[in-house]
């Protein structure tokens, strides 16, 4: 007898999520060095140095417990977004709320509705509840919200819309999303995963949407933009009621210390979230144009990272471009076997990628 006969068997058939690859991992199996890592969507301008001293000031109190409500970080939240402390629940990532949300409200029998193409970690926690995945297909590899609202049965208990997508970097006007967000019952809940928000034209005003729909749920990080994603640190806006659900099935410390401080402090540098838009503005367009040099065509991205065809096996171009010191992602788990996903990194990183990729397709 097998212990894996032991386990649920929505967790058995689970294939778990494949993060970008190590640097560490691709120096210790090719021997090499200076190599650049564009897979995983961090900042590449680094954490700024206020947060890097706010950390080695609280390391000092590590022998402590964390605040397990998170009282300082809620509160700086609360008064950014002129919410209240009640509708504001913290994770370990945002990806421990998305999980969060699936496990406090989605039973085995309902449907938890999502698009082609979007963001694995859905259909991860779908599975993983035992639940039944609804996928939409997309358009212009993007959300279809006609096609998604057509889906809609008895049984959908939970919508995720990632605005920006990942992998995809497609983006949801405003005005769509609200038509979309009008008509589902407030027997759905509608999770916005907002990981990217900070790299949109403008910080797109979807918060005051959680006035007038209550089953709406907003998540965001500080994994990307504000640049701590080891220190994994994410929230969820919605209302109290939706909050206090999910702030019982939490861990009781599952924010750590250091992270709720080096978050406290990133969340008032409007200076580096400035200069990170900034620099992935000019990233964006090195990296589009040399793309277009080559003769790959992209998929038009409002994220930190952008999609592009490169014509043969992105297995293979991740492979060879492996070789050559340069982690991409290869994104043929998404149903997308001839793009790879590049993060926008320094301009010396994407000159790199771009050199790399010349030999390679
Ligand atoms: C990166 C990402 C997240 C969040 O990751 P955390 O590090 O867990 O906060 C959530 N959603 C999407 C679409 C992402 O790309």
């Amino acid at each position: 007898m097998s212990f894996c006969d032991l386990a649920l068997d929505c967790v058995t058939k689970l294939q778990p999520y494949v993060p970008g690859k190590p640097i560490e991992e691709l120096e210790r199996e090719l021997g090499i060095t200076n190599i650049v890592k564009l897979a995983s969507n961090e900042n590449p301008l680094g954490p700024s140095d206020k947060v890097l001293s706010a950390i080695a000031e609280a390391s000092k109190e590590i022998t402590r417990y964390p605040d397990g409500n998170g009282f300082t970080l809620k509160s700086a939240l609360a008064e950014k977004y002129q919410l209240s402390i009640e509708q504001i629940t913290l994770g370990n990532g945002s990806n421990d709320v998305l999980e969060l949300i699936a496990r406090a409200f989605v039973s085995p029998d309902e449907e938890v509705m999502f698009s082609q193409y979007a963001f694995a970690v859905y259909p991860l926690v779908t599975q993983a509840i035992g639940a039944k995945a609804v996928i939409a297909a997309a358009r212009d590899y993007g959300h279809d919200l006609h096609a998604m609202s057509t889906l809609i049965s008895d049984k959908t208990k939970l919508i995720f819309i990632a605005n920006p997508n990942n992998p995809t970097g497609t983006h949801l006007p405003a005005d769509e999303l609200e038509a979309f967000i009008a008509q589902v019952s407030d027997k759905t809940l509608i999770v916005l995963d907002e990981a990217y928000v900070e790299y949109g034209d403008q910080d797109t005003n979807s918060i005051s949407l959680l006035a007038k729909y209550p089953n709406l749920i907003i998540t965001r990080t500080f994994s990307k933009a504000y640049g701590l994603a080891g220190l994994r640190v994410g929230y969820a806006l919605s209302d109290p009621k939706i909050a206090d659900i999910l702030n019982r099935i939490r861990q009781p410390f599952n924010v750590n210390s250091l992270a709720l401080v080096a978050a406290t402090v990133a969340l008032s540098d409007d200076a580096y979230i400035e200069k990170t838009k900034h620099h992935n503005d000019a990233g964006m367009k090195q990296l589009t144009a040399g793309f277009d040099t080559l003769g790959l065509s992209t998929i038009p991205s409002k994220g930190n990272f952008i999609t592009v065809d490169v014509k043969r096996s992105g297995e293979e171009v991740f492979a060879d471009l492996l070789r050559l010191g340069v982690i991409v992602r290869p994104v043929s788990n998404y149903g997308l076997p001839k793009h790879i996903r590049v993060s926008i990194g320094l301009e010396s990183e994407n000159q790199r990628l771009l050199d790399a990729l010349g030999q390679c397709v």
